[in-house]
């Protein structure tokens, strides 16, 4: 493969990837796409998604996906399972690092996306998988007639914990401030919903239970007089926002401070000329399925006039 030089490679395989894909496979471009560490995207962890255009009933997030990627296969795009663990840039074609395997293109589109952030506490990484979580569409049939708590005060929270109640008999969302994030229509679902309850001003900061009997419950520290309270939970899901997955382009593209890629406004071009971005890599504003798909076309189609321009 190292002596293939790829037209076109997008890395990451969420709506902004895969819609790149769609437009640059139908401009003949023959994309190789490169699925990353979590295929699909965030919205394969993602239940109901009611506000994508086009899909009047809403649909489920991991089903959206497929759909997206079937279409982009129907053009003729090229799939490399795997992630991408190491890229020089400084190098033309540019070269990167797949499973071992050096990839090599003439032009490149960036949506890698953004992953979950979690505490760093060390319970929290020993229970990951045997009691806590980040994906309530994953995990939450595990806490049938259990209790749980949802950690954050944003979108995710309120839909995590309000998906949760469809299994837990009570969810407790705990949230380091006295009011949430959220917008006002996921608070109110989530306020009227009678399994759930909120601790407020309050962080988790130790997770009890080992991995053989699972989670048995929380330590609540409330942050305005640190006090803390033992809390009896079954499971903990982590809701507190995520980040832009760029760590194996540090030093080589222009990133804001909190690691996000810069692009030139109103384009997806970055620093390196042949390098584009879309999707929540670049995007901490809006972070919608439609807003990075429509990144992803506009990555396409600055890719397609950048490689007419350079190599006709
Ligand atoms: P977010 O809006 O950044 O909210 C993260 C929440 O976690 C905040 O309430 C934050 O507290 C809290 N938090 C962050 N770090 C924490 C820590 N170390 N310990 C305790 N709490 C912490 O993230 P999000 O909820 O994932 O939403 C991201 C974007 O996706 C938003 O634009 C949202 O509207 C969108 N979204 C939309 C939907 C939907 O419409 N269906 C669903 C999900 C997400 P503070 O409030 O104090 O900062």
């Amino acid at each position: 493969m190292a002596d293939e030089v790829n037209r076109l490679v997008i890395l990451g395989s969420g709506p902004a990837g895969l819609t790149a894909a769609l437009y640059s496979s139908r401009a003949n471009l023959s994309p190789l796409l490169i699925e990353g560490a979590e295929p699909g995207g965030q919205l394969t962890i993602t239940t109901e998604v009611e506000n994508y255009p086009g899909f009047e009933k809403g649909i489920q997030g991991p089903e959206m996906m497929d759909v997206f990627r079937r279409q982009a296969t129907r053009f003729g795009t090229r799939f490399l399972f795997g992630a991408a663990t190491a890229v020089d840039l400084r190098k033309y074609p540019f070269e990167l690092t797949v499973e071992k395997e050096t990839v090599r293109a003439e032009a490149l589109i960036i949506s890698t996306g953004a992953s979950a952030k979690l505490l760093g506490i060390e319970s929290e990484k020993r229970l990951m998988g045997y009691g806590v979580s980040a994906c309530a569409t994953c995990d939450g049939a595990f806490f049938k007639d259990k209790e749980t708590v949802v950690v954050g005060g944003g979108d995710t929270a309120m839909e995590e914990a309000t998906f949760l109640t469809r299994f837990s008999t009570k969810v407790t969302i705990v949230h380091r401030r006295n009011q949430l994030r959220a917008s006002r229509i996921m608070q109110d679902r989530a306020f009227a919903n009678s399994r759930i309850s909120f601790v407020w001003d309050s962080v988790v900061d130790e997770i009890y239970g080992d991995r053989q009997s699972g989670v048995k419950g929380v330590r609540f520290k409330n942050v305005t007089n640190d006090k803390t309270t033992d809390f009896r939970t079954d499971g903990v899901f982590m809701a507190i926002g995520h980040q832009p997955n760029t760590a194996i382009f540090q030093g080589q593209l222009e990133m804001d401070e909190l690691g996000y890629l810069k692009v030139k406004p109103g384009s997806t071009y970055t620093n390196v000329a042949g390098v584009f971005a879309a999707g929540d890599v670049a995007d901490k504003v809006y972070r919608q399925a439609v807003t990075a798909a429509g990144t992803g076309c506009m990555a396409a189609l600055d890719a397609e006039r950048w490689l007419e321009a350079r190599h006709g």
